[in-house]
């Protein structure tokens, strides 16, 4: 452990000699004393005693004192839902301890080794002997990914119903002994299997094992011989005491006996020594039958490890497998043959195969090892990538305070003292009233500002039949155009209008326009409006400090083709809220969680300190983006939001924008891979050019990735499709920093509108107030999660107010015509009172 307190890991090797492992299998049963293991023991007593036996261990090593990693070979059918848990399905072999089947055995040994308290050991995982034998040979050979001497393979994910997830590839451990339990093998069962079976502690259970492996195999050719005496096919048919004895012959001695130089030899000691008196016949005979039992377990084992290499094989979709088996048991090192007919006799069954055999030492130990090395990787990665997420994690406390600040700055913005300085503007827009349902007439509209410039016909029709009908053109601004001269861009304007009458056969009518533009503007009336700054993606020149509806007519001046009367100018805001409001009395509050962040609500015209009068109300564009541009946000920004800041077009403006709309939020996520990657957590460590090009993350793919409905391999695809090649791992990672990045701007978006409501609420001193919002803007429309979370936050934050919300549909141009027809009215008005 202290090797990882600077945050490094340590390397490899090292780090497997940090953890300790556990042998827990029947061959290595010595540790437990064998009596305790064939009584009836209780699962206490068991784990009790496996913790002693660890206590001792660690003592005798004189790591008593540390808390080190442990790996927990379990060699027993168990469920594994996580490397951490193990429920024992069976035992099987020697062991019966009551009490286990059934039980998560990592929390049986993790209870007793609490109770003890003399030590302290972190069971990371727990590994079946066959993953230990692939864990190590896997080591050696990467392409590891079988092991059949005990029984394990690996095999792609989706062909397993027991896990979750459908792709990403996971050690199977198949408990390939408990073939034939269903009956499946009944046909290939002889009246020896069935009679070692009866003899067994566990009658009609792995009746596979019982055919293979090297456990059973003695007795397999003992009780052949027993059958052939009394038949008189051997040793003039004596049977002796010793030959009915069971155990009698072992495994050992059929590898012995099959050795092809002194092989009969061997037999004639092995059959003395049971006093059978052999001839050298018998003996030939004896050697035969040996062989006919060997051959077959290697023939079965090779058939069963063909089918699941085919089965790779079929999986990956390659016209020829390459793969490594890794093997281990006694059987398969020892006899003098039987790795020989396996490798012969699964290459024969596998034809488009090159299968490498490579034997593990002691694949238990060190797999459990090493296994347990890579999960204490991963944790100690899984730590770390949490810990940077856990920045982006915004308690309750933490976003009612920036609820808090917001109403600060929303009171900085409307003082006049301080609205020179303030940062989150609280434009005044003229804008008075919502609309009556009385509003009538065709109107031009312009929306510019937001992904698209588009030009509308809106023709709004009042009375019983109330209707609004739209047509629109949407046009293209190049780049060049956005960031050339205020002149070209104001041409280029004056040019889509003039095509789009064209479109409309219209160009003669003079129709009222309202210009919907969505960037911060001054407002003195309805058809006045300096620029303060570009947002967004926009930086034309010469603009900022005009008022853009004198840019505009003065570009259809320039152009000389016709002729319209710029009524008002519109924030995009105050469109949603005015076109939402037209459906929805209530409405009085317009948000847009788009390219951008804005809201705009109505205020107290007696609070609006920078417009004359106190009568009425007014909507105010809040211009909330630039919240936090005086560093009041800082100690929630990271180091990721600063890197976005720095690359932007305006750095240190729009902060809290830059931290929560659709234009940046892929930026940010951008920003943290290349984090998480330069660290080695992601992408093999590999920043490809893919990684460092700007805007690559665009929101529609936070949008795909985050989908509850997307499964893992089509998140890959997703970030194929941006040429990043991942892992399994790498996507799980991807997508959740991607949650993590959206759901912190549904947050702090929905604690800058708690403020508001609670505001508005404030303001007509109301305990309860129930409130409208209009909404627009594809990042709330379409990202799985962002609306959501976030009105689960306006909830949460402001709990005195009932608050609605209504999309908007098409805000900026229906918004921009309807207030359009009520400034043409109030302008009708105002005449006829002069
Ligand atoms: P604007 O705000 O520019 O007027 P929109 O409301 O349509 O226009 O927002 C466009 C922005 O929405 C894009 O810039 C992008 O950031 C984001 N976006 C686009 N597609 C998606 C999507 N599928 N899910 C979430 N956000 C998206
Ligand atoms: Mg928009």
């Amino acid at each position: 452990m202290s090797s990882l307190k600077n945050g490094s890991l340590p390397a490899p090797t090292k780090r497997s000699q940090f953890s300790c492992h556990f042998f827990f299998h029947n061959t290595d049963a010595a540790m437990l004393e064998p009596d305790a293991v064939n009584k009836h023991l209780f699962c206490v007593q068991l784990f009790d005693h496996v913790a002693e036996c660890l206590g001792d261990f660690m003592e005798k090593q004189k790591i008593k004192d540390k808390k080190l990693p442990v790996g927990f070979t379990f060699s027993f059918p168990c469920a594994q839902t996580k490397l951490d848990e193990a429920v024992l399905l069976t035992w099987t072999k020697k062991f019966r301890a009551s009490g286990v089947e059934g039980m998560d055995v990592v929390k049986l040994l993790n209870k007793a080794i609490k109770k003890r308290g003399d030590y302290q050991a972190d069971i990371m995982a727990v590994v079946n002997d066959t993953v230990g034998t692939m864990m190590t040979c896997g080591f050696d050979d990467q392409r590891c990914e079988t092991n059949p001497a005990t029984h394990l393979l690996s095999e792609e994910l989706r062909h397993i119903d027991l896990v979750e997830g459908d792709e990403g590839r996971m050690c199977i451990n198949t408990e390939w002994g408990a073939f034939g339990d269903d009956g499946s093998l009944e046909d290939l069962r002889t009246e020896f299997d069935r009679e070692i079976d009866r003899g067994s502690m566990n009658p009609g259970k792995q009746l596979f094992e019982k055919m293979v492996s090297g456990q059973y195999m003695g007795e397999l050719v003992r009780l052949i011989l027993v059958k052939m005496a009394k038949e008189g096919l051997l040793f003039e048919g004596r049977i002796t005491p010793e030959l009915l004895t069971r155990g009698k012959i072992e495994t050992k001695h059929v590898s012995a006996i099959e050795k092809s130089k002194e092989g009969l030899k061997k037999c004639m000691e092995i059959l003395t020594r049971l006093g059978v008196e052999p001839s050298d016949e018998d003996c030939l005979a004896v050697q035969h039958v040996c062989t006919i039992v060997s051959f077959r377990s290697a023939n079965l084992i090779s058939a069963t490890l063909g089918a699941i290499l085919c089965r790779l094989k079929d999986n990956k979709g390659v016209a020829r497998l390459r793969t490594t088996v890794g093997i281990d048991g006694s059987l398969y090192k020892m006899h003098p043959q039987y790795a020989r007919r396996l490798h012969k006799t699964v290459r024969r069954l596998v034809p488009d195969s090159d299968v490498r055999f490579l034997l593990s030492e002691s694949g238990s130990g060190k797999g459990a090892a090493m296994v347990t090395a890579v999960a204490y990787r991963l944790t100690e990665q899984a730590r770390q990538i949490q810990q940077t997420l856990a920045e982006f994690r915004l308690n309750t406390s933490q976003l009612l305070e920036v609820k808090k600040r917001m109403k600060v700055e929303i009171e900085r913005g409307l003082r006049k003292e301080t609205h020179k300085e303030a940062t989150v503007k609280m434009l005044p827009t003229f804008v008075r009233r919502t609309p009556d349902g009385t509003e009538n007439g065709d109107f031009l509209a312009l929306d510019l500002g937001g992904t698209n410039f588009r030009v509308l016909l809106v023709k709004i029709r009042s009375g019983k039949k109330r209707s609004v009908e739209m047509h629109n053109k949407i046009y293209a601004i190049p780049i060049e155009v956005m960031q050339g001269t205020g002149e070209e861009l104001f041409d280029h304007i004056v040019h889509c209008i003039s095509d789009f009458l064209d479109y409309m056969g219209m160009k003669s009518a003079r129709l009222p326009l309202g210009f919907t533009f969505s960037f911060p503007c001054h407002q003195t009336s309805l058809d006045a409006g300096i620029l303060v700054n570009w947002t967004k993606g926009f930086k034309a020149t010469d603009c900022e400090g005009e008022d853009v509806v004198e840019l505009l007519r003065e570009a259809i001046k320039r152009k000389e083709e016709f002729e319209l009367d710029v009524v008002a100018i519109v924030n995009d805001t105050v469109g949603t809220m005015m076109t939402c409001a037209y459906e929805e009395p209530t409405c009085e509050v317009g948000l847009i969680a788009g390219t951008g962040s804005n809201a705009c609500y109505m205020e107290e015209m007696k609070n609006i300190e920078t417009v004359p009068g106190t009568e009425g109300r007014m909507c105010v564009n809040m211009e909330w983006g630039a919240f936090g541009d005086n560093g009041c946000l800082d100690d929630i920004r990271t180091k990721y939001d600063q890197a976005v800041d720095e690359n932007s077009l305006n750095e240190g403006k729009q902060r809290y924008e830059k931290m929560c709309s659709g234009m940046y939020l892929g930026e940010i996520v951008r920003q943290i891979l290349i984090d998480l990657t330069k660290r080695g957590f992601l992408f093999r460590g590999q920043i490809s050019e893919t990684l460092k090009t700007r805007g690559i993350f665009e929101t529609k793919f936070l949008s795909q990735i985050e989908s509850d409905r997307l499964a893992l391999l089509q998140v890959r695809a997703i970030l194929q499709q941006l040429g990043l090649d991942s892992t399994c791992d790498d996507s799980i990672i991807v997508k959740e920093v991607c949650g993590t990045v959206s759901r912190r701007a549904a947050q702090i978006c929905g604690a800058g509108m708690a403020a508001v409501v609670d505001k508005i609420r404030e303001n007509r001193g109301l305990d309860h107030l129930d409130v409208t919002v209009g909404v627009d803007g594809t990042l709330y429309k379409l990202h799985p999660h962002f609306s959501r979370i976030f009105l689960q936050t306006v909830k949460e934050l402001a709990p005195k107010c009932d608050v609605n919300f209504l999309l908007s549909e098409d805000g900026s141009g229906k918004g921009a015509a309807l207030i359009t027809a009520v400034g043409c009215r109030q302008r009708e008005l105002d005449a006829q009172n002069q």
